[in-house]
Parts: C-alpha cells; sequence; structure tokens
C-alpha cells in the first residue's frame, strides 16, 4: 500500500476520484480549473508533498510515473503538450500532494496553451 494522508485532498482523489486515465500506483484527473483546452493532473498514489521528494520514489515507480504521464497525454488525445510541476508555493503549488500538469489542446500543436499555470510562476 503506497504511503497516503488522511487529510490530503489528492490522496482521497487518487483512492476515489472520477479519472480519465488510471494504472497500477497512478490516476490522472481533469483540472477543475483548466488553463487550457486540455488540462489534465497526474497523481501518484503515494504521497509526497512536493516534487523535491521524488526520492522517495524507487527508481521503477519513478520510471512509470514518467511513462505514465506520456501515456496519459496520448489518452487524451494529445501529441504536442507541456508538463509542468509547480514546486512550492512560492512557484504556485497550491496542493502539497505532487502532481504533473499536463496542458494541451491548441489547434495542432500546444502554441496556444498559455505560458503560465499559476499567476505566483510570474514572479519567479
Ligand atoms: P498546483 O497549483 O500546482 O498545486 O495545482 C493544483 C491544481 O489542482 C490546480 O490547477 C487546481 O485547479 C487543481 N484542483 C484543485 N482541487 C481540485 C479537484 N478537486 N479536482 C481537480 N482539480 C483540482
Ligand atoms: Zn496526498
Amino acid at each position: 500500500m503506497p504511503k497516503q494522508r488522511k487529510d490530503c485532498l489528492f490522496c482521497s482523489i487518487a483512492r476515489e476520484g472520477a479519472y480519465v486515465h488510471k494504472a497500477k500506483g497512478f490516476v490522472a484527473i481533469n483540472d477543475i480549473n483548466p488553463k487550457a483546452p486540455v488540462h489534465v493532473l497526474v497523481i501518484p498514489e503515494h504521497h509526497v508533498d512536493t516534487f523535491r521528494d521524488v526520492g522517495d520514489f524507487d527508481a521503477r515507480e519513478s520510471k512509470r510515473m514518467l511513462e505514465f504521464v506520456a501515456e496519459t497525454a496520448e489518452k487524451v488525445g494529445l501529441t504536442d503538450y507541456r508538463v509542468l510541476i509547480n514546486v512550492g508555493a512560492s512557484a504556485g503549488q497550491t496542493v502539497f500532494h505532487l502532481h504533473w500538469h499536463i496542458l494541451g489542446g491548441g489547434p495542432g500543436s500546444g502554441a496556444d496553451v498559455p505560458s503560465t499555470v499559476a499567476t505566483a510562476e510570474a514572479e519567479l
């Protein structure tokens, strides 16, 4: 059983959310407040607060997580897209359970995807 937090929104979603894609250890959901025509979040079931703690994942899990990001993009119909992680509050992170943003869906390419995901990003 992966490490979970009782009071964590994304731990709950990983257990019982409405997924666009799911595999052992990972789920992908639509972002509730999309910043692009397609905006999906990849959430590992294993709770770590931020990408800073990615070393808590073993090598197999880390590889699988990257593959799952690519698989999810393909599954939601994207060939061109952006993958982004906000790390820490001043970088725009609002949910402290590691998650990957996949943004895309502009006509033909990723060209229409906005350059910011969170307003705080502009302050970096
Ligand atoms: P971040 O700001 O990088 O931590 O990203 C958190 C993301 O989670 C934001 O884009 C929110 O719109 C999204 N979000 C928050 N609550 C939910 C939810 N219940 N279901 C789907 N997405 C959510
Ligand atoms: Zn969590």
